[in-house]
């Protein structure tokens, strides 16, 4: 595990409100990819994804950004595509969801001491956002980790989440460097890192569906520990 003391980071302070409004333009690409989605698909959430889960939450989930046909369609953090399938019945399993997914956000799905967001709130193009939009949409993953006032766990899926997370939280990046498995100690957080429970990742056996569980199992048993 890797240990970051708290003399080490200095927190960098929230910009902005936790969710960005529906209109943002603070990403020019990204802002007309969503104007060109809303025209094509009128019925489609296409806007900024807030967060899903209650801000007294002991558990962060931090992904990289909506699917197109994901949350960017249904409004929902990993709503209507496969990663959603391995998240939501991960997170059913240790007790950190309850209820049935079916890929809804009416599907009556509650998070249970748990959170989930994305390092970047709107849909890139091929799912590929870039770093000045990652380093432009921390402004509100920072505003979302500052009002967690029980916060203690962040998983973040897949590197580029994670680095954000890094630098949202003012850490030094050569100290916390992106393993599946690690956990950082920073302060008052543990970080945990998972691949990204994409299809991809998990097709091409980079990700296994016990790699999974035993990060949520880990963050588990931690937060049950006094
Ligand atoms: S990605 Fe974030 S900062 Fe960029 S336009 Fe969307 S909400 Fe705004």
């Amino acid at each position: 595990m890797t240990t970051i003391s708290t003399t080490e980071h200095t927190a960098v302070p929230a910009l902005a409100g936790a969710e960005p409004d529906r209109n943002c333009p603070l990403c020019p690409r990204l802002a007309a990819f969503r104007e060109a989605a809303r025209l094509r698909e009128p019925g489609w959430f296409n806007s900024p994804v807030p967060s899903f889960g209650t801000a007294n939450a002991r558990l962060l989930i931090t992904g990289l950004a909506p699917g197109l046909q994901g949350a960017n369609r249904t409004g929902r953090p990993f709503t209507g595509d496969y990663a959603g399938d391995l998240l939501y019945a991960t997170l059913i399993e240790y007790g950190f969801a309850e209820g049935v997914y079916q890929a809804r956000p009416d599907d009556g799905l509650r998070l249970v001491d748990c959170r989930i967001s994305n390092a970047v709130r709107c849909v890139p193009p091929q799912n590929k956002p870039l770093p000045p939009e990652i380093n432009t949409c921390r402004q509100f993953l920072s505003a979302t980790i500052a009002t967690m006032p029980r916060l203690h766990a962040i998983v973040a899926l897949g590197r580029i989440a994670h680095e954000s997370v890094v630098k949202a939280l003012g850490l030094r990046a050569v100290a916390a460097p992106f393993t599946h498995g690690a956990v950082h100690e920073a302060g008052p957080f543990r970080l945990y890192d998972s691949y990204h429970c994409s299809r991809y990742n998990t097709n091409t056996g980079v990700l296994t569906t016990e790699m999974f569980r035993r990060v949520f199992a880990r963050v588990r048993a931690d937060l049950e520990m006094p």
